[in-house]
């Protein structure tokens, strides 16, 4: 391995655990210089950055690089400032310092002026059951922005795909002809820009860049809790963009309902266009994400091997793709792809077989034997009270066990609205606040559905 490849390699693990921003503020630039016996050197462009590096990551990517190299013992991090360009002499290409999308970190490629990032698209973006009502409002907004759904509020948890989505979005829009002026903006920046714009008086100034876009993204809204300032100028600036038809798209980890600390009025404006879940894909999805992201690669993988990362990794997508690069990495120190066997042993400490486990089927069968009803009283849609609420809770438990989206729910209920079944949610669930019985009676339940002899 060169020392290209070696620190490619790291940043292609570190990337994975934090944000696009922090990756591209701590690592631009960086790459290992040289290695004598245990001490590898890197080289990085400020002090700044050698300091964060050694506070923050360095326990890290020194684990990263000993599971590469058990050699290894120390990192070395020097600043190496940039050597300024000189006309006459033009440089060669130093295989050490390959522009960014040939090591293959398009985080470095962001637009300056949107933020956005080329790598997320609606082209390879995979559509499933659970996130299509988020998908079709999407691509809705792409016909025609400002007009149907304002705002857009797509919420779920981590790696389900959310900044993938906004962002597609805002590629989109920002290639169409006229262009749209988009900016995309993580909360956490945008609570930054303008705590310090009030410091430096300079708020008027943001405010009119702000209001200057036909397209406004902001991502991870739920750090909008507990800071009024920024709610109140954010409340102002969404009036105003929304008054004048420009369109608003906002992603958070859970709905706006539950988000604290955010003032009604902030809250009323998230509720007021469209409100769309992601939750987590179905096994057929997986393997056509894990598919999707080997090819883009370049990753020969055998399809057995994608088969079982799919089956084994349900959390997120962050993860299915953080095992892919796993085999990768072994694949490049190698030179040769990982067999089924070596696959598995690769993996072992991302995937720990499940100790719960379940399936729709016997969710549905637990609680119709429970209210002593038959399935397909459970699915029919008579009103009758008795049936009412253990279909409610069957729908509770297909979303809290197993992620099921809204709509999936809904249909696998006779075609219901997913706000039906949002619905039905939010009633069990606070039912289950309300009363300690009822609390009870679900954890019997859920004793039953995971209890090993049935
Ligand atoms: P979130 O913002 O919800 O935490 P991200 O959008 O950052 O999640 O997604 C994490 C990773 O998973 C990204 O690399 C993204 O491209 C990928 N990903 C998530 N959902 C999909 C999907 N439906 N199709 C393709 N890739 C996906
Ligand atoms: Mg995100």
């Amino acid at each position: 391995m060169t020392y290209q490849e070696l620190w490619q390699t790291v940043l292609a693990q570190i990337q994975l655990n934090i944000s696009p921003a922090n990756f591209a503020t701590w690592f631009a630039n960086t790459k290992i210089s040289s290695q004598e016996e245990g001490t590898v050197f890197v080289s990085v462009p400020n002090s700044f950055a050698k300091e964060w590096l050694e506070q923050k990551y360095n326990k890290e990517i020194l684990k990263i690089l000993r599971a590469l190299d058990n050699n290894i013992k120390e990192i070395n991090y020097r600043i190496d400032f940039p050597v300024a360009k000189t006309k006459e002499a033009p440089k060669q290409p130093d295989p050490q310092e390959l522009p960014a999308e040939q090591l293959g970190f398009a985080e470095l490629e962001v637009d300056k002026e949107t933020n956005l990032n080329p790598k997320y698209s609606l082209q390879n973006f995979i559509v499933g059951p659970f996130n299509e009502l988020a998908h079709a409002a999407a691509e809705a907004i792409i016909k025609e922005p400002g007009k149907v759904y304002n705002p857009l509020f797509i919420y779920g948890g981590v790696g389900l795909g959310k900044t993938h989505l906004l962002q597609a979005v805002g590629n989109e829009l920002s290639k169409r002809n006229p262009p749209c002026k988009v900016k995309y903006i993580p909360s956490d920046k945008l609570i930054t820009t303008i705590v310090n714009s009030i410091r430096n008086r300079s708020i008027d100034e943001l405010k009119v860049t702000l209001r200057k876009v036909d397209v406004l993204i902001v991502d991870d809204v739920q750090f909008f809790a507990g800071k009024e300032k920024t709610q109140e100028e954010f409340f102002h600036t969404f009036n105003d963009l929304y008054q004048r038809g420009k369109q608003i798209i906002l992603s958070s980890d859970r709905p706006p309902k539950a988000i604290p600390a955010i003032t009604e009025r902030l809250k009323s404006r998230f509720e007021g266009g469209m409100v769309a879940d992601v939750s987590l894909p179905d096994y057929e999805t997986r393997l056509a994400i894990l598919k999707q992201k080997a090819v883009e690669k370049n990753a020969d993988v055998p399809i057995k091997v994608l088969e079982y990362i799919s089956a084994n990794i349900q959390k997120n997508v962050r993860e299915i793709e953080s095992a892919l690069n796993r085999l990768l990495v072994f694949q490049k120190i190698n030179d040769k792809i990982p067999s089924f066997e070596e696959a598995k042993k690769l993996l072992r400490n991302i995937i720990v077989s499940p100790s719960k486990f379940t399936n729709p089927t016997r969710i549905i069968q637990t609680v119709s034997e429970f209210y002593d009803l038959s399935d397909k009283t459970l699915f029919c849609s008579s009103r009758k009270k008795e049936f009412v609420k253990p279909r409610q809770l069957a729908m509770y438990l297909l979303r809290k066990e197993l992620s099921f989206s809204f709509p999936a729910i809904g249909r696998k209920f006779g075609g219901k609205d997913h706000t039906t079944v949002m619905h039905a949610c939010q009633l069990i669930d606070r039912e289950m606040q309300e009363s300690e019985k009822f609390s009870q009676e679900v954890d019997l339940i859920l004793q039953k559905i995971y209890s090993l002899d049935a």
